[in-house]
């Protein structure tokens, strides 16, 4: 092993987790600095901690430095050389940062939300009741004076609307939900809370402003940063901006290409001119409106690739010594009940839903058109290990009013606040603003959404989405894609054994509406 002397041991000891040993961590070193030693690990002859002495340890940015210089000139100009020169764009997943974006809006979420290589935690609309004042007072809507002083006065009134409604819809809950022997008053209390809050959550208008956490590389931020800044939202772009000087204050060197003439301007050009493309043609195709939208949920499984022999070829694979055709050839020779053991055998006990099957699962893939209210949409949005495609937000697939809020008497106040969603947004639409016009629209509007995944993320999704503490609305989707894969593929379902089909009376009527709509699509 690599002996150092006592004067290199004290340079190394404050930056690796052990000096000795030939597995450390790299500690307190700015993340340019990290990214730029880890790069150079395919060049340099020795080890990372003897490439820290020769080259690193020197150029150190000093601490709480006057010159903002976060970074240390090796690594800047090893990163200048290396990511912009070269363009080798793979350093730049070395390196990573927390940033907490607050005050943003619920469309701003899903557009902060989309980048799949990134982890992300939002403040939930399902634990938090959202009437109390923000800090300057008002209520937590965004706003922009060039939506009028009607945008702003409906936004008041939904929020009137939600915050008359809670205490009464709390009280309905208390009242119609009896005591468990033994339950825990704060318990209790929590538990009618939430219940209420997920009642009403779709009276909350997409203009809700919410605080989220981001941690990604600087990958994930340049691409993010880029999207923001070809966004037609206004909101969107100011984000933008902020995001670029939150990163640059942390790792200048990652996002040094997006403000960089001829290269950023370029692709943030490239990035909205696609978008305009698109509307182009679903314009000139008369594809960009249904005008007599059938409203209500529903859960389409569009397309599947693939089938149960198939994924039982592709779970044999790895052990396997002989080409896959020739596996699966195999496979198509056993009996149905053979090949229901085997898969059985192949994906174990499953103790709990973390256990997991192989990559073989992954050879089986669902694309599925999903209708559900925003809400639901928001949270299942969140899934990375697939393709999630979502169309604008608008009144045009309707909305539902729950009949649990119907039952505490607010069922009036709930349709009036739908109304005066919907009118705003056609007046932001007719007024030409339709990129903000999505603000107005309730969480409880429906959207149509995309999700397109194999067999092992939709084993994941549909068992995490359909736990009984997760919401009905996106609850009922997940049963409901787990019912449409056992209608195609019963023996890959079976070993979906943790989705709980357990309903409860909200949850119940979405079902049904979705089994309404598969049954009228099966006799279409
Ligand atoms: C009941 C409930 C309450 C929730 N409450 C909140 C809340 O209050 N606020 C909030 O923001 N979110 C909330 N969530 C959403 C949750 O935090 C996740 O965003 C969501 O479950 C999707 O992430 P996932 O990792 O489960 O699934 P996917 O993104 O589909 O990933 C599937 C699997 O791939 C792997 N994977 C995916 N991405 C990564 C990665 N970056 N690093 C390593 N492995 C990865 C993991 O093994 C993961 O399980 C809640 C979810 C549930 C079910």
């Amino acid at each position: 092993m690599e002996t150092f002397t006592s004067d290199e041991r004290a340079l190394l000891a404050p930056h690796f987790s052990n000096v000795d040993g030939p597995v450390f961590a790299l500690v307190d070193l700015p993340e340019t600095v990290k990214a730029a030693m880890f790069a150079r690990y395919s060049r340099y002859p020795g080890t990372l901690r003897r490439l820290f002495l020769d080259e690193f340890a020197a150029s150190l940015p000093a601490r709480g430095a006057a010159d903002d210089d976060v970074e240390g000139a090796r690594a800047a100009e090893l990163f200048e050389r290396i990511f912009v020169g070269y363009g080798d764009d793979s350093v730049a997943q070395l390196g990573g940062m927390h940033v907490a974006v607050e005050w943003c809006s619920n469309v701003l979420t899903k557009i902060l939300q989309r980048p799949r290589l990134a982890g992300y935690l939002e403040q939930s609309t399902r634990y938090i009741a959202y009437d109390a004042p923000m800090p300057g007072g008002g209520y937590r809507y965004y706003r922009d004076e060039s939506l009028g002083a009607e945008y702003a006065a409906s936004m008041d009134f939904l929020f009137d609307s939600y915050s008359e409604a809670l205490p009464r819809v709390s009280a309905w809950v208390d009242a119609s939900y009896p005591v468990t022997e033994g339950e825990p008053e704060a318990a209790r209390r929590r538990a009618v809370k939430a219940k209420a809050l997920d009642l009403l959550r779709g009276l909350l208008p997409a203009a809700s402003l919410s605080h989220m956490g981001i941690y990604a590389s600087g990958q994930a931020y340049e691409q993010l940063i880029m999207h923001l800044l070809a966004h037609p939202l206004p909101e969107a772009r100011a984000c933008g901006r902020q995001l670029l000087e939150a990163v640059k204050s942390v790792m200048p060197s990652f996002v040094s290409r997006v403000e960089r003439e001829g290269r950023g301007d370029v692709w943030i050009d490239y990035l909205s001119e696609r978008r305009a493309a698109e509307q182009r043609w679903v314009e000139r195709l008369g594809l960009d409106r249904e005008e007599q939208a059938e409203a209500h949920s529903s859960v389409r499984l569009v397309h599947v690739d693939g089938d149960e022999n198939q994924l039982l070829a592709a779970l044999l694979f790895e052990a396997a010594g002989v080409p896959e055709d020739r596996t699966l050839a195999t496979v198509e020779t056993l009996s149905d009940e053979d090949r229901a053991a085997m898969l059985a055998d192949l994906v174990g006990e499953r103790a709990n839903r973390r256990h997991r099957p192989g990559r073989g699962f992954e050879a089986v893939r669902y694309r599925f058109e999903i209708v559900s209210d925003y809400g639901a949409f928001r949270d299942l949005q969140r899934h990375r290990m697939l393709t999630v495609q979502w169309q604008g937000l608008t009144p045009d697939l309707g909305a539902e009013v729950p009949e649990e809020v119907v039952a505490a008497g607010c069922g009036e106040l709930y349709e009036r606040a739908l109304d005066r969603s919907r009118v705003e947004y056609q007046r932001l639409r007719d007024a030409g603003l339709v990129d903000a016009a999505p603000y107005a629209l309730c969480l409880g509007y429906r959207i149509r959404y995309v999700l397109d995944m194999n067999a092992r993320e939709a084993m994941h999704l549909t068992e995490l989405r359909s736990a009984r503490e997760g919401h009905a609305s996106y609850r009922a989707v997940a049963q409901a894609m787990h019912d449409a894969i056992a209608d195609i593929h019963p023996s890959i379902a079976a070993t979906f054994r943790h989705v709980d089909h357990s309903t409860e009376p909200r949850l119940e009527r979405i079902l049904a509406e979705i089994r309404g709509e598969s049954r009228a699509q099966l006799t279409a």
